[in-house]
């Protein structure tokens, strides 16, 4: 008779969790949950307090997400809690445009009707996902939360070890930096980062208006940065506006009705008059991108691997699907029996991840490079490339469906499927 195979000596070990993850923004609660499904317990650490990150105002931005990543909230319960609060993207329309003169007629126009899966995807304010997926984690059994709490020390010699502000250590068998762009757990692996300062920085407010926008989100290219106005629920629209800094700096620091002057001859008058909806708040832009997703014992998602542009509205998008094959690797593993935590487990999921980030972190900058300038030539290549998009159905709706993340291998969570 065969010996069974010994079990990974970190294995037996006895830790505080499967997974210590440090980082409860939004990659890093949904990879939490995600595990949990799998058996697979979770201790996420996160630098600010619970009341905090629970404040109506405390982030003030909205999210495009995708077709798919709206697939997966669903697959971890999630999205019945949250569809009341998200409105369909039935259609996006843009166009070239240049302050004071409102927006040019629409170069570029995606319509969902012509999707047979339906909406490309719904727009989420911040506040609601966040609050849905604090409760989640309180009310799961297989994860601890720890808010207000800083993680300023790692080891991953054998097994996880973090050491949190207040001088306590804890274990696990891996260790997930889901800390945002400037990942202290990334840097205390010695990942380096490759990225740079776009130069622009985004204004992002919630915005009342008069008429309704039917579900149709605008992107106006200006040659600071893009202007999106992008569809929430009842008669508002979120602004995702880039300037350059100064300029940004300029209009935070104005007060609301000057703030108002400025937006309306970009805004332009189609959805009536318009007033703020909620605070403003800042976001400097910039690239910045792991050279890689994994060392010894330690994966990386979201932010933490890579920072893009918002132009395309993808980067929560991208994180989910992080997210969605991490947890499938490590679901897969636990299945066969594997550590978690050995090196060509997390190669897996490296190399499941690292093209598709690397396409979408230059299609982002070049689209931004392309779009925020006012060269005529560039002009004139963007109107006949856009045209020709527009003009080729196939075409429209290859971009429809990869906007909506229904392109490429897709993990079972981001199918819609569970673990
Ligand atoms: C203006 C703007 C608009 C955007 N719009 C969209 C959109 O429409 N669609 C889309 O898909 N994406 C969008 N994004 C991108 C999206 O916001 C991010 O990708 C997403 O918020 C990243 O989440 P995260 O959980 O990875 O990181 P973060 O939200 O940055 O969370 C990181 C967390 O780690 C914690 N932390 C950091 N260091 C430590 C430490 N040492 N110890 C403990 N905790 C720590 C922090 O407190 C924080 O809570 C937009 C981004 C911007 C700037």
């Amino acid at each position: 008779m065969d010996n069974p195979t010994p079990r990974p000596i970190v294995e037996r070990m006895a830790h505080d969790a499967d997974i210590l993850i440090v980082g409860g923004g939004l990659n890093g609660p949904c990879l939490a949950l995600a595990c949990a499904q799998a058996g697979l317990s979770s201790i996420v650490i996160d630098a600010l307090a619970q009341d905090t990150r629970m404040g109506g105002q405390f982030d003030g931005r909205s999210y495009a997400l995708a077709l798919a990543s709206v697939r997966m909230l669903d697959a971890l319960g999630l999205w019945d809690g949250l569809s009341d609060h998200a409105q369909p993207i039935l259609q996006i329309k843009a166009s070239d445009g240049r302050a004071g003169e409102g927006a040019a007629p629409f170069f570029l126009h995606f319509d969902s009707a012509e999707l047979e899966e339906g909406p490309m995807g719904h727009m989420l304010e911040d506040r609601h996902l966040r609050r849905t997926l604090l409760a989640a984690m309180d009310d799961h059994p297989r994860i601890t939360h720890r808010p207000g709490m800083s993680v300023v020390a790692q080891a991953t010699d054998g097994a996880a070890r973090v050491t949190l502000a207040d001088g306590s250590d804890l274990t696990g068998r891996i260790l997930v930096g889901a800390d945002g762009r400037r990942s202290g757990t990334a840097a205390r692996a010695g990942i380096k980062r490759t990225g740079w300062n776009y130069g622009q920085t985004a204004l992002v407010a919630a915005i009342a208006h008069d008429r309704p926008h039917h579900g149709i989100a605008h992107q106006f290219f200006m040659p600071p940065g893009p202007l999106a106005i992008l569809p929430l629920t009842g008669n508002r629209s979120s602004i995702v506006w880039s300037e350059r800094h100064d300029d940004a700096k300029r209009l935070m620091a104005a007060d609301d009705a000057a703030f108002l002057d400025h937006l309306r001859p970009r805004f332009g008058d189609f959805l009536g008059d318009i007033t703020l909806a909620g605070q403003r708040h800042s976001y400097p832009l910039g690239l910045s991108v792991a050279n890689a997703f994994v060392a010894t014992r330690l994966a990386l998602v979201g932010d933490a691997a890579h920072g893009v542009h918002p132009i395309a509205g993808q980067g929560l998008n991208l994180g989910l699907r992080d997210v969605a094959a991490l947890a499938e690797v490590l679901a897969d593993a636990t299945r066969r029996g594997e550590d978690i935590a050995a090196s060509d487990v997390l190669a897996r999921y490296q190399s499941w991840r690292r093209f598709d980030t690397a396409a979408l972190a230059l299609a982002t900058d070049g689209v931004n490079r392309l779009f925020s300038n006012d060269n005529p030539g560039l002009r004139a290549i963007r109107d006949i490339g856009m045209g020709v998009v527009s003009a080729i159905p196939a075409l429209r709706r290859g971009f429809m469906r990869h906007a909506a993340g229904l392109t490429g291998d897709l993990p079972r969570l981001l199918q819609g499927r569970a673990l």
